[in-house]
C-alpha cells in the first residue's frame, strides 16, 4: 500500500496537470529579465502581496537569507524573531553566517511573540548602550511552522508592526505558507504583508510545486536583492520551467488548501482522543498538527514499519502535516494506526500512560 506521508507538505510531487504546465512553459534568460514566465510569475506574485516587485528564488530559505542580508548591516544588528523561527532553527545559522545578525528569541505562545514582548526585547537593547547589539530587524513567521500551524491575528501582526517602526526597525514576512493563513482566515494576502519591507511565499509546501520561492518589497528593495541572488548563487536561466509550476500553484491550488485544514482537523480531533496524546484539536488552523506523546521517536519508527509517516520533532513532540497528496482515506489509515500502536502499548504496560494524579 502506498505510504501515507504526513511528514511534511514539502513531499508533494507535481500532478499530471502541473507537470503539463511545466512542460508548456515559455522560457528565456532570467538574468536578462527575457523568461517571460519568471516575469509573469514575479509580477503575480508582487500584486498578490501588494508590493513593487518581486524575485523568484529557488527556495524560501534562499528568500529569508537575502531579506535578512539586504536588512542587516555589519556591526552587531539584531535580528528578532520568534524562539521557533525557521531562520533561527533549520537555516544552518544563515542570518549569522551570511550576514552577521545576531539572533535573539522573542518567546511566546506557538511560535507568536506579543508586541509587548518584542518592545521588551528592545528596550533591552536600548541605541545608546555601547555594549548592546543593535535591534535592527523584526521577523513575523505567518502561519508558525513549529508553533503547530497558528495564524497570528492581524491585530497581533499590527501590533508589532507598529512597534517595530516606533523605533525604526525593519520588517520581514517569512510567508512560506502564507496562503494556508489566507485561506484560514479569509484575510487577504496584500493585508498580511501590509506594512512590511520584505514578504515572502513558498511554492513548495502546500501549493505543490516542486521547486522555487518569491520574494516581495519595494522595487529598490528588489534591485539590490537581484545582486545577492548573483552572489548567493540563485541566479538561474530559463528558470520558466520551474516558475511554471509556481503559477499554476496560485491558479489551481490555493482554495484547496481548505481541504487540507479539513483534513488536519479531522487528524487532530481523532488523535485527541487517544491514549497518552496531549493535543487540543481547536487549535488547529491550517494543515500542521503537533501533539505530544511520551515516546515520540518510537510513535514514529512504528508508524513508518505501519506505512505511515510522521515527523519526531523532539523526544515526546510529533508533527504530522496534510497536503494534496493527502485524501480522507490516508487520514482514516493514519489514525488507526496511531490507535493500534498506543493501544498495544498500554496493553503492554497498563500503567505506563497513567498521570500520577
Ligand atoms: C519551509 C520553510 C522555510 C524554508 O523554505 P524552503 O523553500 O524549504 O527553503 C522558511 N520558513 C518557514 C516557516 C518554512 O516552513
Amino acid at each position: 500500500m502506498d505510504l501515507v506521508n504526513l511528514y511534511s507538505d514539502t513531499q508533494t510531487r507535481p500532478t499530471a496537470a502541473m507537470r503539463a504546465a511545466i512542460a508548456a512553459a515559455e522560457v528565456g534568460d532570467e538574468q536578462r529579465g527575457e523568461d517571460p514566465t519568471v516575469t509573469a510569475l514575479q509580477e503575480r506574485v508582487a500584486a498578490l502581496l501588494g508590493h513593487e516587485a518581486a524575485l523568484f528564488l529557488p527556495t524560501g530559505t534562499m528568500c529569508n537569507a537575502i531579506a535578512v542580508r539586504l536588512h542587516i548591516r555589519p556591526g552587531g544588528d539584531e535580528l528578532l524573531l520568534a524562539r521557533s523561527a525557521h531562520p533561527l532553527q533549520f537555516e544552518a545559522g544563515g542570518p549569522s553566517a551570511l550576514s552577521g545578525a545576531v539572533m535573539t528569541p522573542l518567546d511566546g505562545e506557538h511560535g507568536m511573540f506579543t508586541p509587548h514582548a518584542l518592545a521588551d526585547a528592545i528596550a533591552a537593547h536600548p541605541a545608546h548602550d555601547r555594549h548592546a547589539p543593535r535591534p535592527r530587524l523584526v521577523g513575523v513567521e505567518q502561519p508558525t511552522n513549529m508553533g503547530g500551524g497558528r495564524v497570528w491575528p492581524l491585530q497581533q501582526v499590527e501590533g508589532v508592526l507598529a512597534v517595530a517602526r516606533e523605533h525604526g526597525l525593519r520588517t520581514h514576512l517569512d510567508g512560506a505558507r502564507l496562503m494556508n493563513a489566507v485561506v484560514a482566515s479569509g484575510v487577504a494576502a496584500a493585508t498580511w504583508a501590509r506594512g512590511f519591507d520584505s514578504a515572502w511565499i513558498d511554492f513548495t509546501k502546500g501549493l505543490g510545486a516542486p521547486v522555487g520561492a518569491c520574494l516581495a518589497g519595494s522595487r529598490e528593495l528588489i534591485d539590490e536583492a537581484w545582486r545577492y541572488k548573483q552572489m548567493f548563487g540563485g541566479a538561474m536561466r530559463q528558470a520558466g520551467i520551474i516558475a511554471a509550476a509556481g503559477l499554476y500553484a496560485l491558479e489551481h491550488h490555493v482554495e484547496r488548501l481548505a481541504e487540507d485544514h479539513a483534513q488536519a482537523r479531522l487528524l487532530a480531533e481523532g488523535l485527541a482522543g487517544l491514549p497518552g496524546i496531549e493535543l487540543d484539536p481547536t487549535a488547529v488552523e491550517t494543515n500542521i498538527v503537533i501533539f505530544s506523546v511520551p515516546d515520540a521517536v518510537a510513535l514514529c519508527a512504528q508508524l513508518e514499519a505501519d506505512g505511515v509517516r510522521m515527523g519526531a520533532i523532539g523526544a515526546d513532540r510529533v508533527r504530522a502535516v496534510t497536503h494534496l497528496d493527502v485524501d480522507a482515506r490516508a487520514i482514516e489509515r493514519a489514525l488507526a494506526a496511531v490507535s493500534r500502536i498506543l493501544l498495544a502499548g498500554r496493553r503492554r504496560a497498563p500503567t505506563s500512560n497513567r498521570r500520577s494524579t
